[in-house]
């Protein structure tokens, strides 16, 4: 249904890649340029969101391994695709990172289709919306019109008892 709509922007922030027409080259995109770790290959530490965090890592703990020259080579070695999402993935809402807490999301396809959710939302409603919170204020405009439309119905009506 969105397949033809151009609405799958990169939820990366310093990106400036065009919007993209499929949720797949979006979803791969962002799986190539961004979604990647370092992981140190002298110790066990769990994998870094950024070469930079790598490297002051083996900067601050194995300087001892290697001379400084080869770090950008071991740095650039370390490179990983990441396969599991993290509950700080979702820069759009809370709770992505809610359910994250209570059920371990195993794997990527659930953060493509909770991001993609967004994607339609955002294509939806045609305006980026970063607030959450304006959800509940939405549900209350809705109200307000429904009423006004009935309002109208009564009108309507009274116009036609009133009628020659
Ligand atoms: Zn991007
Ligand atoms: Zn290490
Ligand atoms: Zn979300």
């Amino acid at each position: 249904m969105f397949r033809d709509l151009k609405s799958y922007v990169c939820t990366f922030v310093d990106c400036d890649a065009e919007l993209f027409s499929s949720q797949h080259e979006w979803f791969l995109h962002e799986n190539q340029k961004h979604r990647r770790e370092w992981t140190c290959h002298f110790c066990k530490h769990r994998p870094f969101r950024a070469s930079s965090a790598l490297k002051n890592h083996i900067l601050a703990k194995h300087s001892k391994n290697g001379p400084k020259d080869e770090l950008p080579d071991i740095v650039a070695n370390s490179e990983e695709p990441i396969n599991r999402p993290a509950a700080s993935d979702c820069p759009l809402c809370d709770d992505w990172e809610k359910s994250f807490a209570q059920s371990q999301h195993g794997d990527l396809s659930k953060l493509r289709k909770h991001l993609g959710r967004h994607m339609e939302q955002l294509a939806l409603f045609a305006l980026p919306r970063a607030e959450p919170d304006e959800d509940n204020e939405e549900e209350q405009e809705e109200e307000e019109l429904s009423e006004k439309s009935q309002d109208d119905s009564c009108y309507v009506s009274t116009d036609e008892d009133k009628g020659p």
